[in-house]
């Protein structure tokens, strides 16, 4: 178990928080301010605690150069608006620059350092590193989840050099993560969709042990087609990996979990917005097709599974959601587990970068019981892997 802000006497302490601020940005400007809305509670919380806050991030992936474009003083300035307080900000995460402006704060103040990875030693885990900036605190706090699944010195040294917490942000996603795949209501469904089996067959192995339905959509469910026989035209499909797609159905019905595939698809001839469509059951795919989305059986098939199941996860898109009117399936399914999860009746959390997306343009993000921002982070976590800046708190 880890410890969270609740454990320890903020007052007057040097408090580094580890944030990720690695936002879109676009000359310069930050495009979306999500990551910063989620660490705002943890910030001003500490700072109204009368801590010294000095929050450390990595940004894009400058490989130990001073890039400048790579800097983080324009989210400062971003991160002062969100927090609606002064954010100061040192050239530098590390030595003299560092040192001064740490010296300076008073009880409540709130600054951001330079991006740890100007020094190549963050990426390295690098110990002497690491203790530069455990000189700079008296505690630390992790509140970023979605960078959790990699062992830097800022996720991972640090943490064993100091008394070590979780922040508010990382705190929500470990307790809705646990709440979805550690101690879940049951049933538990898990929907997995997006492009490619081969990106996710870690993930979908880890699941059949868990879950008690398997949703598999979008392009990934054509591999699993196919490899049931089914012609699945000119869609994306792996056809190597249809020996392991019968493993993973194998290791399902083992396992007792039910297999859920599309029983009937939206194909196209052309993938672009308003192509000609047709929807056909699974087994009628033309041979210049493409499968680019479910159809309204298979949705109506989830949407009565949401009536049945008290808890959802979900990673990857049902269709080609970012071309209308390849998004309908995805949106459908969306809007009901949203439904059902904002009437309380099951406990939805979903994560990454395209699910978060697909969800936002279905309306569906603010009735979700949990969404992750982290994409690396809670894949690594849907394959039951342990990250180490999570392990490191423990
Ligand atoms: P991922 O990053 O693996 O979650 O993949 C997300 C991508 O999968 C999105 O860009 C979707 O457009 C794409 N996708 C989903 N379903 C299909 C499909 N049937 N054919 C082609 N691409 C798809």
């Amino acid at each position: 178990m880890f410890k969270t802000l609740d454990d320890f006497d903020a007052k007057a302490k040097r408090v580094l928080v580890r944030v990720d601020l690695n936002v879109p940005m676009a000359d310069g400007k930050v495009t979306d301010e999500t990551r910063l809305v989620r660490i705002a509670p943890t910030l001003t919380e500490l700072a109204d605690k009368g801590a010294k806050v000095i929050a450390l991030s990595h940004f894009g992936r400058p490989k130990g150069k001073r890039v400048a474009d790579m800097s983080l003083a324009p989210v400062a300035e971003a991160l002062g608006r969100v927090l609606g307080r002064k954010v100061a900000f040192a050239s530098d995460c590390i030595g003299p620059e560092a040192e001064q402006a740490v010296a300076a704060m008073a009880e409540g103040d709130i600054l951001l350092l330079e991006n740890l990875r100007y020094h190549d030693a963050e990426e390295a885990n690098e110990e002497g590193f690491a203790t530069a900036l455990a000189a700079l605190g008296d505690v630390y706090v992790n509140d970023a989840f979605s960078a959790a699944h990699r062992a830097h010195a800022s996720t991972f040294a640090l943490a064993k050099l100091l008394p070590a917490y979780a922040g508010r942000n990382m705190q929500a996603e470990l307790e809705a993560l646990n709440a979805a795949l550690g101690t879940p209501k049951r049933p538990v469904m898990a929907v997995v969709g997006g492009a490619k089996v081969s990106s996710k067959l870690a993930v979908l192995g880890h699941l059949v042990d868990k879950v008690d339905y398997l949703v598999i959509g979008g392009g990934m469910a054509n591999t699993f087609l196919s490899a049931l026989g089914t012609d699945v035209g000119k869609s994306l499909c792996e056809p190597d990996l249809a020996p392991i797609a019968l493993e993973i159905l194998g290791k399902a019905d083992a396992a007792d979990c039910r297999v859920v595939l599309p029983s009937d698809v939206v194909t196209a001839k052309e993938f672009k917005a308003g192509a000609a469509t047709e929807t056909v059951p699974v087994g009628a795919v033309g041979p210049q097709a493409m499968i680019l989305d479910i159809g309204p059986d298979s949705v109506a098939a989830l949407t009565a599974l949401l009536g049945e199941v008290k808890t959802v996860l979900w990673n990857g898109p049902l269709g080609a959601f970012e071309i209308p009117p390849f998004d309908i399936g995805t949106s459908a399914v969306a809007q009901a587990a949203a439904e059902r999860a904002a009437a309380g009746a099951l406990t939805a959390v979903a994560g990454g970068g395209d699910t978060v997306a697909a969800l936002a343009h279905a309306g569906a993000v603010d009735r979700f019981t949990y969404v992750s921002t982290a994409g690396g982070a809670f894949l690594e976590w849907m394959e039951g892997k342990e990250l180490p800046g999570v392990a490191a708190l423990g």
